[in-house]
């Protein structure tokens, strides 16, 4: 949502004006995290460790999205060492999505059995079951993938880049700490995901995502990371463990307000556009703002997002005459993407 600051300001001075305010803050955004940082140096020199360094593990010896899949929902909160004798195991039982669809899920349990977490197997199970009912063809993109049960953002990126190539960038534990050493500031949440996408390989989205995660399981490790080894130490800011006192990012505050116009058992929403920079193609309140944007609102909440704490305020009526919505059943409001911060309106105001 880094265009949000931009809506704040847009909101006053027009259409037009929007644009080149997006513009301006990010910029202003990718400045600050990335101002001195020569990505490309970056991705070469990574890529190039990876490529001689990395460890031969059964689910990248192809890209099968489905092994992808069951190696990656085995690898959540697994150490690497405790998944290998599992894995084999469960894909010599298992060796494709129809097989495992058509199991029962006790047999499912079984195959999973010493690996701990079993609502991964269950999910697993259910996940494989929708998609061969649905039409039998895995989700080719990170958006598909996370309508599946128990594919969340993480899972659902890393599948969709090692498998299909899409450019989209992973976050989990590893690729944190090593971003946080190489920018030498503690920073977290959505801005986490950005640094993340735009240190991306566009190229080799899979074996980037992968690389990032090998640097951290194997070199920059939580304690005494090995520098001396690390491909890319001249370009690091910490070169070490990140002190406590490293700096964060700054938060700064604004206010924003928003319309929620109920009609007919339908709330009239807007969707965010498909090139924003975060959480495209979602859908939220429509922003109000100039003299009725200083009305009273009928109800005031707080909402942070990356580096911007909002004061946000709900008034209830139209939206401003030439904003470009669509009227959406309250029925329908679950099975839409909605921004965490409409959701939390829409919960407070008791519409969802
Ligand atoms: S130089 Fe050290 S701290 Fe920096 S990324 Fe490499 S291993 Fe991690």
């Amino acid at each position: 949502m880094g265009s949000i600051p931009a809506y704040t300001v847009a909101g006053r001075l027009g259409r037009a004006a929007l644009t080149v305010q997006c513009r301006k803050v990010m910029r202003r955004e990718k400045s600050s995290l990335l101002m001195t940082f020569d990505g490309s140096r970056f991705r070469g020199r990574l890529l190039g460790w990876f490529d001689k360094h990395k460890r031969d593990l059964p689910w990248r010896r192809d890209r099968d999205p489905y092994r992808v899949w069951v190696s990656e929902v085995m690898l959540q909160q697994t150490r690497v060492a405790a998944v290998l004798d599992h894995y084999k195991r469960f894909l010599r039982r298992f060796p494709n999505i129809e097989k495992l669809a058509r199991a029962r899920e006790a047999s499912v349990l079984a195959a999973w059995s010493g690996l701990g977490y079993y609502r991964r197997a269950r999910m697993l199970h259910a996940a494989a079951k929708r998609v061969v009912k649905d039409s039998g063809r895995f989700p080719a993109t990170a958006a598909q993938l996370r309508e599946l049960p128990g594919i969340g953002r993480y899972t659902a990126a890393a599948i969709a880049s090692i498998a299909f190539d899409e450019p989209v960038a992973v976050v989990d534990g590893n690729v944190e700490r090593v971003l946080q050493r190489l920018l030498g500031k503690r920073i977290g949440g959505e801005w986490l995901w950005r640094a993340a996408q735009e240190v991306l390989d566009p190229g080799r989205p899979g074996d980037f995502n992968q690389a990032m995660m090998e640097l951290g399981a194997t070199v920059c490790l939580p304690r005494q990371p090995k520098c001396a080894e690390c491909p890319v130490s001249r370009m690091c800011a910490t070169r070490g463990e990140l002190s406590a006192r490293a700096p964060g990012i700054r938060q700064t505050k604004r206010e924003i307000n928003y319309a929620l116009d109920r009609r007919n058992g339908s709330i009239f929403l807007v969707k965010r556009p498909a090139t924003a920079s975060l959480m495209p193609g979602m859908w939220e309140l429509p922003e109000i703002s100039g003299a009725r944007g200083q009305a009273q609102p009928s109800l005031s909440l707080r909402h942070s997002i990356t580096v911007t704490d909002y004061q946000v305020g709900v008034l209830e009526g139209a939206a401003a005459e030439e904003t470009t919505g669509r009227w959406i059943a309250k029925s329908r409001l679950s099975t839409l993407p909605l921004t965490g911060l409409a959701r939390k309106i829409l919960r407070a105001t008791k519409v969802i």
